[in-house]
């Protein structure tokens, strides 16, 4: 399994936390605790080449 480190901005409490993307999968839906606050944050996650998105 590859995996590669990414940062994203909590939805909710603004701060920038990292989190472990299995690259191998090209499409994938999963809810990530933010470590700041805790709250959950649903990330749907595409791969574009090398590029995350997030939404
Ligand atoms: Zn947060």
């Amino acid at each position: 399994m590859m995996q590669e480190e990414s940062s994203i901005e909590c939805p909710f409490c603004g701060e920038e936390i990292t989190i472990l993307v299995d690259v191998s999968v090209r499409r994938q839906n999963y809810i990530e605790d933010c470590s700041v606050c805790c709250r959950p944050i649903q990330l749907e996650v595409f791969f574009v080449k090398t590029t995350l998105w997030f939404r």
